[in-house]
């Protein structure tokens, strides 16, 4: 197979942002601790910054002092920016010559659409460069102490997008599979996942936790079980944005062991605001 060369595309550590391209930006789980050097570099040198809701949102100004900040995310009673106009709107300001940044909660190729706003830069002929950021499906968990794999516990986990129910086959695979898993938009499909799971196999007392707003004032987890979280996360209010677990890994954060109790410490310190 011959190796393609996409040109325009590529990853970096530290570098400049140029006047007239693209730099997306993965800002993490919302917690400005968990931006790499690249985003803050990235953020210091932009003209404009279009971000997210679950961007780290709160130091935009101080993070990014020259740029024009446009909120284009989704927030309950206002109107979001589509998907096609943000495009627009990036490869308008990149046209214009502006250094943007597009800024997107977590990492910007796990559920971000970040794959679309490349193509949409290459269609238009615009340079993007893409910055990793840490996934919340990964540092979620760990900010209530639950480590995604553990020896002799669990040496997979499926990151799955809930936006949709499962597929029979789907359910079918994680349930042969037995990895841990975990589960981004999931709040709204939360019956569909934990019936399906127990209808191929899953047992009802396997353990499933939901961690709410993570990395904010506010983080909150609710710890279950496949047969009880239905019930369990209507009693608690459960409510988006919330990372789902479902896993023996989940009892390592319960088990009283200080290092877990240290890393949910650690998480804490990482709080910004509410
Ligand atoms: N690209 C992002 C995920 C985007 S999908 C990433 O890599 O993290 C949006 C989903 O991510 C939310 O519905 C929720 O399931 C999860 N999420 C992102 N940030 C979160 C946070 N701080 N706390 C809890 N869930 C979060």
């Amino acid at each position: 197979m011959t190796a393609r060369n996409f040109g325009t595309t590529g990853s970096v550590s530290a570098e400049q942002v140029t006047a007239g391209q693209v730099t997306l930006v993965g800002g993490g789980p919302g917690a400005a601790g968990l931006l790499t050097v690249a985003a803050v570099t990235a953020l210091a040198q932009a003209d404009v910054v279009l971000f997210d809701r679950l961007a780290p949102n709160d130091e935009l100004a101080l993070l990014a002092p020259r740029a024009t900040l446009v909120d284009v995310g989704k927030r309950a009673g206002s109107h979001p920016v589509s998907q096609a106009g943000i495009e627009e709107l990036m490869v308008e300001h990149a046209l214009a010559g502006k250094r943007v940044v597009r800024l997107k909660g977590g990492d910007p190729y796990v559920f971000g659409r970040g794959s679309e706003e490349v193509l949409a830069c290459h269609r238009n002929g615009i340079a993007v460069t893409v910055i990793s950021g840490v996934t919340s499906a990964i540092a979620v968990p760990a900010a209530a102490g639950i480590p995604l794999t553990h020896r002799g516990i669990s040496h997979a986990f499926t990151v799955i997008s809930g936006h949709a129910p499962l597929t029979d086959n789907e359910l079918e695979g994680l349930t042969l599979l037995g990895s841990t898993i975990v589960v981004l938009m999931g709040v709204g499909t939360l019956p569909t996942l934990s019936q399906g799971l127990m209808r191929h196999g899953m047992p009802a007392d396997l353990p499933v936790a939901i961690i709410e707003r993570g990395f904010s004032a506010t983080q909150r987890t609710t710890v279950s079980t496949l047969a009880a979280v239905l019930s369990d996360a209507a009693a608690a209010g459960v409510r988006s944005p919330a990372v789902l677990v479902i896993g023996e890994v989940v009892r390592l954060a319960f088990s009283g062991d200080t290092a877990a109790n240290d890393l949910v410490a650690r998480a804490a310190e990482f709080t910004v605001t509410a």
